[in-house]
Parts: C-alpha cells; structure tokens; sequence
C-alpha cells in the first residue's frame, strides 16, 4: 500500500506560509502583490478553475482583480485589455484562462502578456528560459509536480523518470525539471511502442494525458513515486442509480495504490498545488518588480 501524497494538505500549509509572508510584503513595500485573472466566455470549467484562483489569492490576502470578458470580445478587445493590466504598476501577474474561443489566437495572446507580470510562465521569452536553464517564472502545474516528488523525501537525482505527455504545459517542462534536478528522462507520448513497459520502468512516473484510468498498476514498478496530473469527468452509477459526473485521473488509483511507494490522489492532488504555485508565482513576480 503506497503514501499518499496530499496535495490539499501540501496546498494548505504553504498557503497559510504565504498568507504571514503577505503581511511581511506589505509592510516593507507598502502594497501587496497583485494578481489579475482574465476569462473569456462561460466555459464551466474554465470558471471554475477561475473560481479557484481567486479564492487562493483571497485566501493567502494577496491582492486579485477578476476581469470577465463576454465570449464573443475581439481579439484587440483582450489585447487591449492586456496592455492595460501590462501598463498598470499595481498588477504583479496576468493570467488569461485557457483555452479561448477560436476566433483568438492564442499565442499571440500569450505574446502580449509583460514578460515580468507572466504568472503561468507560459510567455515564449519565459519557456526559452527554462530551456537554458536561466531564472524564470516555471509554469505553474509542473513546479507543482516537482515539489509534491520532493515532499516525499525520495532523491529524484540519478532516478529514471517516465513522463506520459509532451504538452508545452505539462509534459514537456516538467521533463526538463526532472532533468535539472538529475534524473534520467523519458518523455512518452500517443505514438510510444510498449508505453507499458517503458512505463513500468520508472521510478517517478508523471501521467499527463488526459485519459481516463489509462495507467494500470501493472504500469507501475513497484515503490514507484507516481504524479496523477490527469483531470478526466465521467460519468458513473450514483447511489438511485442515475448517472452522476465523477473527476478521476489518468492512473488507475485504487490498483497503482497497491503498487505504488507514492502516488497522487485526483482531485486533491496536483490540482491545487497547482493553483498555490500560482500563488508563488504572484509573489515572486512582485519581488522581481521591486
Ligand atoms: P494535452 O491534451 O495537450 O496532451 C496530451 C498528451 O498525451 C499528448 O502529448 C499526447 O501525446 C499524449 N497522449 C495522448 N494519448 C496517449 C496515449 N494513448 N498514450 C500515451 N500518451 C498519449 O495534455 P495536457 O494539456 O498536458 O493535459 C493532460 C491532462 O492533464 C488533462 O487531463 C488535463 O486536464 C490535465 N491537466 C491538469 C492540470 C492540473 O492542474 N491538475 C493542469 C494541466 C492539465
């Protein structure tokens, strides 16, 4: 039976440490760091993650400002609106939730946002920085991965780490932590022959796909430190019968639970230590602003 890795828990404290840490902020420079949350559309679930974020940043007493934008906003209407939280000295960080309608192009939204108030870490100058191993804002959802692998006390150096995905988000940053921190990485991907046994493999193991229960304990060497990053909805039986929506993960927990020396539950795993990196985040690009 494996040690779960509490990401609600983990959350919770380094927020509460953040939350002492703002009042120190605000007394030595006189503001306190400010994050603003752009959404575009009704998308439920982008207003929930939405949701999240400004509770967090209430939570730890930073500053937040929520901007709603109607659906059908031109694509110079939110790069106007960019610009104008770029130009504001009282904003630290600047997130647009993604994904956006498809009349926006994205990455040129991703373009717009000031390199210094880049919260996500998603701007390309931010991404070419990680790559050349320069001080940078990490994207939030990996820099969360990494410190509930290192909450475990487990060494990553010298160990052999599979990651299931190769998303400019996920799978692909979080590789290069990995390797930053001397593990030896394999990203795995839809088109890997034998994804089982490559993923059988791994010490550190980081699912990243998008599918629901698709890794299975027999995936899973046994002490194995395994990240669940997966958010997948579906639908089960409810207690009358009825169909109700369920959040699980890309691994089968309940089977990888028996398997695994660590592992993530979903929700209350990488989901919120995602969120409080955000936090971070905020709070390192208002230090870099002073
Ligand atoms: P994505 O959808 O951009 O890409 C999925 C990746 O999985 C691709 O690189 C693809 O090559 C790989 N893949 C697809 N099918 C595969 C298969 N059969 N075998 C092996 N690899 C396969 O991924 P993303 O944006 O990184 O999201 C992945 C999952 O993580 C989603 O469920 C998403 O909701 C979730 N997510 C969670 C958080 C969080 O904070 N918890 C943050 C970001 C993403």
């Amino acid at each position: 039976m494996s040690t779960l890795i509490d990401g609600k828990a983990l959350s919770l404290s380094l927020k509460e440490q953040m939350r002492d840490r703002i009042v120190e902020l605000e007394a030595k420079y006189g503001r306190k760091p400010c994050l603003a949350v752009i959404i575009v559309g009704d998308n439920p679930a982008s207003r929930s993650y939405v949701r999240g974020k400004i509770k967090a940043a209430e939570f730890t007493g930073m500053d937040s400002r929520l901007v709603e934008l109607p659906e059908d906003v031109s694509q110079d209407g939110l790069l106007d609106v960019i610009a104008g939280l770029n130009a504001e000295a009282a904003v630290d960080g600047i997130l647009v939730q993604l994904p956006l309608p498809k009349h926006i192009d994205e990455d040129k939204v991703i373009d717009s946002i000031a390199i210094e108030k880049d919260v996500d870490g998603f701007h390309p100058q931010n991404v070419a920085n990680l790559w050349l191993g320069r001080k940078c804002i990490v994207p939030c959802t990996p820099k969360g991965i990494i410190t509930m692998i290192e909450s475990t006390g487990v060494d990553i150096q010298g160990k052999k780490a599979v990651v299931i995905g190769r998303s400019n988000i996920v799978g692909k940053p979080v590789a290069k932590l990995l390797l930053d921190r001397n593990a030896t990485v394999t990203i795995a991907h839809s088109r890997t022959k034998d994804l089982a046994k490559v993923a059988a493999e791994a010490d550190i193991l980081v699912a990243a796909v998008g599918r629901p229960k698709m890794v299975t304990a027999d995936m899973v060497k046994p002490g194995a430190v395994v990240i669940d990053v997966g958010i997948n909805r579906i639908s089960v039986p409810g207690p009358d019968g009825e169909p109700v929506n369920k959040l699980v993960g890309d691994v089968d927990f309940d089977a990888a639970s028996q398997v695994a020396g660590y592992i993530t539950p979903v929700p209350g795993g990488v989901g919120p230590m995602t969120i409080t990196m955000l936090m971070e985040n905020t709070i390192e690009c208002f230090l870099n602003r002073q």
